[in-house]
């Protein structure tokens, strides 16, 4: 919308009863993508109005793991989100040439993300969620600026290399003064197919350890608000854009995410 002032971010309005979570992650591979897609359908199918900004501008993945592949359109001068499985879902994917890269440098990201809150047409949504590039980099930063009232949901994994980075990346929310709403831990163990017993791939307790971490540098109690398995029908689900949490609500990681689903 060149050269027009830009427009208000709504959920950013007092009043606004959007609830809007960032997902945010350390480092990548951790399951952010994931979680986000999961949490946005489970909260969907229970009847409530979601939506997702895929703001992991450089590793785009939301639109394919929800199953989105309509294009936005465009009404008067806004854009309308495509949905799928119930949730609104709008991507910089979705206005890039086939699979090429988004080469772009901080300014324009923030623009990017003013223009996916403040021009894409939401309607009134229960729950935004954010899924953050890994890290803390300019996103964070713009998401803090845009919509301060946004709270931090930080995925990590077991492994204490990986809950060391989750922790720097939540505690990015003392410096913007943003609340952390919990910690997910993904990839905790692999249940045996042939036996009772858990294969702690990653190890265990990094979930608790930047749940605890977190609430020592932000002096608020941060949850641990559950553990998801590692599970072959979510990886598979994500490839399909089929959340799991649709197809196989039951599975130790479909129940994980629904339990997690209902504690936002
Ligand atoms: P991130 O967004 O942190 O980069 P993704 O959500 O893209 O991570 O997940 C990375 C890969 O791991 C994907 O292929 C995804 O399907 C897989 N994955 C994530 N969580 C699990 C899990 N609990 N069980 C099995 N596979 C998983």
């Amino acid at each position: 919308r060149g050269g027009t002032a830009e427009r208000e971010v709504p959920f950013a309005k007092p009043g606004s009863l959007t609830r809007v979570y960032a997902v945010a992650s350390g480092k990548g591979g951790v399951g952010k993508s994931s979680v986000t897609v999961n949490l946005a359908a489970a909260m969907a199918a229970d009847g409530l109005k979601v939506g997702v900004v895929d703001a992991d501008i450089y590793g785009h993945s939301v639109p394919r793991m929800l199953g989105a592949d309509g294009k936005p359109t465009q009404v008067e001068n806004m854009i309308m989100p495509p949905s799928a499985n119930g949730v609104k879902v709008i991507s910089i994917g979705m206005f890039t040439p086939g699979n090429a890269p988004v080469v772009w440098r901080g300014p324009m990201l923030h623009r990017a993300l003013q223009q996916f809150l403040a021009d894409v047409f939401w309607g009134d949504l229960d729950v935004l969620l954010l899924d953050l590039p890994p890290g803390t980099g300019d996103i964070a930063i713009s998401v803090a600026q845009l919509v301060p009232n946004a709270e931090i949901l930080v995925v990590t994994t077991p492994q204490q290399a990986a809950a060391e980075v989750a922790e720097r990346a939540g505690s990015i929310a003392v410096q913007t003064h943003q609340k952390i709403v919990g910690v997910v831990e993904n990839m905790s163990g692999l249940p045996c197919p042939h036996c009772d017993e858990m294969v702690d791939v990653f190890g265990t307790g990094g979930g608790q350890r930047v749940a605890e971490g977190l609430t020592k540098t932000t002096g608020a109690t941060v949850p641990v608000l559950g553990s998801i398995p590692i599970d072959v029908r979510l990886r598979e689900g994500g490839d399909e854009g089929k959340p799991v949490v649709l197809t196989d609500p039951d599975s130790p990681a479909g129940s994980a995410l629904r339990a997690i689903a209902g504690k936002l």
